[in-house]
């Protein structure tokens, strides 16, 4: 295997467009939340002009690489996941360096990541086939799936190589060209994947990196012509404009969005399980998951207990350099995400919600974005309860009995996920059928999912089918004769 070294904090982090290393338009510099003397490095911007060039190097890409074989995708993917397999603790450490994420933490991403890459190796080898039969003696009726052409891939911070290693590993098994766009303050984990891919031996325009702002690059990848379709993962807020730039040109979408997810605690449930269950949920990778279960619903006659129990734990967490041997919880990822915690910690408190621990900035050895998580208890309609914040701040709310906690649970706008602590088989399954969630966890953190099953999501979370069948298009041939 090629080992060259992926681009680090010396290395000016460029564009992989058409198969080739470029500059952009302007820079920018990607900031290390943990310590903001230590940047990860300079990295390029596109303009239109440039992201119309990916486009078009994908779609000049696209005949080749969908005509050719499942083999040599099923290889090149391989390739990948086995390079970012064997680099995971380097991949980690950027990964810690540029989101704030635990070393644990970054490692089981990265994992994920390589993992992800072999899954969808083994994808593109499945066959694309599907059995049709037909009515009529004499005619067979075939049912292919095929590639779209160019996807506009859409990131966000929070996961930069797993939720990457999904929407790249997906689109390029099923055959179809890439334009990939990170969000901005994730470019050192973008390159570090793009230059893996590039040497994976895809041809020249079947990848491409194309770093920049939302507003600019973003929205052209999903407003361009030749994007045959979009997979956004993002606010409910980008989400929605990147719907109607879809919309108005009838191209596919796929949109994975917020959450506001509910845990249930029920009075039967193993109290030191669910506490423990809450506390990865809520306050994981500092609350900033998609899965993170920031709305906590504890039935009555366990409420003191548990919000006893969890606060304890809070109390003993250290919350410093995410690369320090012994941090339980990094830094949040950047300045408009502290702000965001800042912010809803007073909206809490104006409301009239009861702040039970943390919510403050702290200041450790190093510059950074440091914040002690924040416990609540609330009111369902109180905004901490309802709106998203992305960040280790948990409310937590009184439930009177199963029926109320399903009500509660079902209160939000959003419907990614939801979780349930209890003993009682009957009310794990009710629950199960009854939330209004795409995933449910029973007895699990809501962030306990795994790579290989789908995502899901209902209601303001999520838009457009998010299995495999988003990446191909069905046709149905009838052959007589
Ligand atoms: P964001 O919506 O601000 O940005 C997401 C991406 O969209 C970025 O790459 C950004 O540059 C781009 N973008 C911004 N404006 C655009 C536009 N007008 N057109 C096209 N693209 C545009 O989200 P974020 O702050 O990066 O990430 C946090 C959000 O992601 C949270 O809401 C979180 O719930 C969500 N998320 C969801 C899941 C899931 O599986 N559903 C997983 C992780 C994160």
């Amino acid at each position: 295997m090629n080992r060259d070294p992926v681009p680090l904090v010396a290395s000016a982090l460029r564009h992989y467009i058409n198969g080739a290393w470029e500059t952009g338009a302007t820079t920018g510099v990607s900031l290390n939340p943990s310590d903001l003397d230590e940047p990860v490095g300079e990295y390029v911007r596109a303009d239109v002009r440039q992201t119309d060039t990916a486009v078009e190097a994908a779609h000049a890409a696209f005949r080749e690489w969908s005509l050719g074989s499942a083999r040599r995708r099923a290889d090149a993917l391989d390739a990948i996941g086995s390079e970012v397999l064997a680099r995971r603790a380097e991949l980690a450490r950027l990964l810690a360096r540029e989101v704030g994420k635990t070393l644990p933490e970054a490692l089981t991403e990265a994992t994920h990541a390589g993992q992800t890459f072999k899954l969808c190796a083994a994808d593109a080898l499945r066959a694309a086939a599907e059995p049709g039969g037909s009515a009529r003696a004499g005619v067979e009726v075939d049912v292919t799936r095929e590639p779209l052409g160019v996807v506009g891939l859409i990131a966000p911070w929070s996961a930069p190589l797993a939720i990457a290693a999904a929407k790249i590993g997906a689109a390029l098994a099923h055959g179809n060209c890439v334009v990939f766009k990170p969000a901005e303050s994730t470019p050192g984990c973008a390159v570090a994947l793009a230059s893996i891919i590039s040497r994976a031996g895809l041809p020249a325009g079947v990848f491409n990196l194309v770093m920049g702002s939302g507003r600019q690059v973003g929205a052209r990848i999903a407003a361009h012509p030749l994007t045959a379709a979009i997979s956004f993962t993002g606010s409910a807020e980008t989400g929605t404009r990147v719907l109607q730039a879809a919309a108005a040109r009838q191209a596919r979408v796929q949109l994975e969005m917020g959450g506001k997810n509910p845990f249930v605690v029920l009075a039967d449930a193993d109290l030191d399980g669910a506490v423990e269950a809450a506390l990865t949920g809520a306050y994981g990778s500092a609350g900033q998951r998609g899965t993170a279960a920031a709305r906590l619903i504890v039935e009555r006659a366990v409420f003191e207990p548990f919000v006893d129990a969890l606060q304890a734990k809070l109390a003993k967490l250290s919350i410093d350099h995410a690369l320090k041997h012994g941090t339980d919880m990094g830094p949040v990822a950047n300045a408009t995400q502290l702000q965001r915690n800042l912010d809803y910690v007073r909206i809490g408190q104006q409301e009239g919600a009861h702040l039970l621990h943390g919510g403050r900035q702290l200041e450790r050895a190093t510059r950074g974005y440091f914040f002690e998580p924040a416990l609540f208890i609330g009111e369902s309609e109180h905004r901490i309860a309802r709106e998203e914040i992305f960040g280790p701040l948990a409310v937590v709310l009184r439930a009177d009995d199963y029926d109320h906690a399903l009500h509660l649970a079902n209160d939000t706008a959003y419907g990614l996920c939801a979780g349930i602590c209890t003993r009682a088989l009957e009310r794990a399954r009710h629950f199960r059928r009854h939330v209004h969630a795409g995933l449910v966890t029973i007895n699990l953190p809501t962030t306990a999912v795994e790579y290989h099953a789908p995502g899901g999501g209902r209601k303001a979370s999520a838009y457009g089918v998010t299995d495999a069948a988003f990446w191909t298009a069905v046709k149905t041939a009838y052959v007589a004769g």
